[in-house]
């Protein structure tokens, strides 16, 4: 019998997951009938996965160990589709919390890294006021070389929807399911004209738009998935790209509170709300690992500024989003105080104009960990929620996971794995570090590598 399964989302999420239900059901050679349903007329017209940037890096900040295997299997296959270009990337951070942990990570993972100092810094990117950086985040940095670089998640989603289609998949853009209700026999979803579709299974990829769509049927998707903050996307205009060598994807993530307000004065008297503790700023650029012209440099500022209550409507936080003088006046400033070098060059950032600025919600679990799991024991709904900042770098081999589980092949997915994304793991309560400890025991328990 031909199953009927229902993707709702063509985000990151919802893309890969149509693909792996086309390329898994290929090898357990179940007949599957896959609709995707986007309310979007375009996939990356709003939701997360907007904007042409994700960085990927694998010395990232302490993940469950399962998501680094995860972002390794990701990155190997968005570079094969062409829609991945490898950078460097250097962290950031005192010792203790940020170099050491990157720094184990980049061991285990075999990623050639090494340590720089100022001066170092300095030498090898002028561009960076080395002080500016180290005063903000105490003295060392390292930097790797592999297992970093940027998605560009459009071409990927478009990729993985072609291959979809290609497999029989139907994909129907511009189309909102008003509500999901499961039964005995499957799940039924009301479309935008009031008609109803059934299915024998759905995943739910809908991003920060989960809670409504599921509302009332899980407490961890009614009230753990509604964290929405806006962030800018600056990009740097494509005629100002050619002029750039050599810079590696940086993240400065710049907290605000006393000790900035300390360090920078000046700033902070242009700025209060900058001295906030709530507020928060992260910088990326990058070029093409090793490349000769910088063609492919971009920056790419998120900013969040401090806000007394986040909304936690999406649609309405969307609806508000604009980008003020004050805004961009903010954002000039920290490309002097931090980046005289790069304010000089790219005079669209100095004249406090960005080229293009793009919203994005971020959605997230309060242990920062993404959800893959059926909504309740034994449903024949799966749901699918994104980390705020990091599952662009999870995303296909997360949909592999989602597509397991839609297939009623739950046994295809490591126990561990199983375990760290399930809806119903005590969220809050284990800390990441002991997330990641599982993570490696059940690793080491079924095997090795998690793929
Ligand atoms: C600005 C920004 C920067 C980020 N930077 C990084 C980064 O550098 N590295 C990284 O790894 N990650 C990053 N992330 C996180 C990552 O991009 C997101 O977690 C990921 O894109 C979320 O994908 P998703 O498919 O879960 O959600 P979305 O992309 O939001 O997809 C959900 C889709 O569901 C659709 N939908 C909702 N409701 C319905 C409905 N009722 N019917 C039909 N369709 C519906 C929406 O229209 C949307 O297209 C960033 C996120 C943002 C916002």
């Amino acid at each position: 019998m031909v199953e009927k399964i229902a993707v709702i989302g063509a985000g990151l999420m919802g893309a890969s997951t149509a693909y792996h239900l086309a390329s898994l059901a290929k090898q357990t050679g179940q007949e599957i009938d896959i609709t995707v349903y986007e309310a979007s007329p375009d996939a990356t017209a709003r939701g997360g996965s907007v904007g042409a940037s994700r960085i990927t890096r694998l010395n990232t900040r302490d993940v469950p160990a399962v998501c680094l295997d995860m972002i390794q299997h990701s990155n190997e296959q968005a570079l094969a589709w062409g829609c991945v270009r490898p950078a460097h990337a250097i962290t950031i951070g005192n010792w203790k919390e940020k170099l050491d942990p990157a720094r184990e990570v980049a061991k285990a993972q075999n990623v050639r890294h090494s340590v720089l100092d100022s001066q170092d810094i300095a030498d090898k990117y002028p561009y960076f006021n080395s002080k500016g950086f180290l005063a903000v985040d105490e003295e060392a940095m390292t930097a790797s070389g592999d297992g970093a670089g940027v998605i560009d998640p459009s071409k990927l989603i478009a990729t993985q929807l072609k291959l979809a289609r290609e497999a029989g998949a139907k994909v129907h853009f511009g189309t909102k399911i008003q509500s999901v209700a499961e039964d005995a026999n499957g799940v039924t979803l009301t479309l935008p004209d009031g008609k109803n579709e059934h299915f024998d299974r759905v995943v739910s990829a809908a991003g920060v738009w989960t809670s409504k769509l599921l509302a009332g049927q899980h407490a961890a998707t009614d009230n753990v998935i509604t964290g929405v903050d806006p962030v800018f996307l600056y990009q740097v205009p494509e005629e100002q790209k050619a002029s750039m060598q050599d810079f590696p994807s940086v993240m400065l993530k710049v907290k605000g509170g006393d000790e900035f307000a300390r360090q920078h004065p000046e700033f902070v008297a242009q700025h209060p709300e900058f001295a906030k503790k709530e507020a928060y700023l992260q910088i990326y650029m990058m070029t093409e690992y090793g490349g000769p012209d910088g063609k492919d440099l971009f920056l790419k500022i998120g900013w969040c500024p401090p806000m007394e209550k986040a909304p936690n409507d999406p649609d309405q936080l969307i609806a508000k989003a604009s980008v003020t003088q004050k805004d961009q006046c903010f954002i000039s400033n920290i490309m002097k105080a931090f980046m005289p070098g790069v304010a000089q060059k790219l005079p669209s950032l100095q004249a406090a104009k960005a080229d293009q600025v793009i919203f994005g919600p971020y959605g997230c679990a309060p242990d920062y960990t993404p959800i893959i799991s059926p909504l309740h024991a034994d449903s024949r709904i799966t749901v699918v929620a994104a980390d705020a900042g990091t599952s662009g770098k999870f995303s296909i081999a997360t949909g592999k996971y989602a597509a397991s589980y839609a297939l009623g092949h739950p046994e295809l997915i490591p126990e561990n794995v199983r375990h760290v994304f399930s809806i119903d793991r005590e969220m809050g309560k284990a800390t990441m570090p002991e997330q990641a400890a599982l993570g490696q025991t059940q690793a080491a328990a079924c095997g090795g590598k998690i793929r």
